[in-house]
């Protein structure tokens, strides 16, 4: 598997740091809502946000639910995004909290004004964002993410939850893939 990583864009101390301390940004912004006794949901999108909400939230001592949602937007082998839709239905019961969405990237950003735009319809007390990872260059839409751990260039990059074609999650960092990863992956589709 290693020889199928290029470079690692952003190692595993790095990457702890950032979470504790995005953690802190974030559990500072809930905190006034908990003491006003108002629900806190967070939201993290399956599959890619896994390994990063699972650590972020443990540096989170608010009292909240996590409810999960899904969203496909890279089909299988492709490295490019052909927008974003969701699969199944939205947690329920989102009139009257606050939510807090949590994806591991922002790249064209799509998939999080999609989602937003369906929480809306929920009547919450307010929407906020979090992500690990940003692409500056690639985002087409004009809402940026609350919390954003990381910009990083426009890269194809796996590790830490995010996949190319469901594989390389487990990776304990942010790597870029080699091109012959790319090229083998091709070559088991056909
Ligand atoms: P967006 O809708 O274009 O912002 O895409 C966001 C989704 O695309 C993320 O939730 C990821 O699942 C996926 N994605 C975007 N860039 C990458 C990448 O570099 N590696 C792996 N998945 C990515
Ligand atoms: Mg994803």
């Amino acid at each position: 598997m290693f020889e199928d990583i290029e470079d690692i864009l952003v190692d595993t101390d790095t990457i702890a740091r950032r979470v504790e301390t995005l953690a802190g940004e974030v559990g500072r912004d809930l905190a006034p809502l908990q003491a006003r006794e108002e629900p806190i949901v967070i939201v993290p999108i399956l599959t890619g946000s896994l390994i990063f909400v699972a650590d972020l939230v443990r540096h989170l001592p608010q009292k909240m639910r996590i409810d999960v949602t899904s969203v496909t937007s890279y089909p299988g082998k492709s490295t490019e995004s052909i927008g974003a839709s969701l699969v199944g239905d939205l947690p329920e019961d989102l009139e009257g909290r606050h939510v807090l969405i949590v994806d591991d990237i922002f790249d064209t950003g799509r998939t999080i004004a999609m989602l937003r735009e369906v929480i809306e319809t929920r009547k919450p007390l307010s929407i906020r964002s979090c992500v690990l990872l940003r692409k500056p260059d690639r985002v087409v839409v004009d809402q940026q993410p609350d919390y954003v751990g990381f910009d990083i260039p426009d890269r194809f990059v796996v590790g830490y939850g995010l996949d190319y074609d469901g594989h390389y999650r487990n990776l304990p960092y942010i790597g870029t893939l080699s091109a012959s990863a790319i090229e083998d992956h091709g070559e088991d589709a056909s």
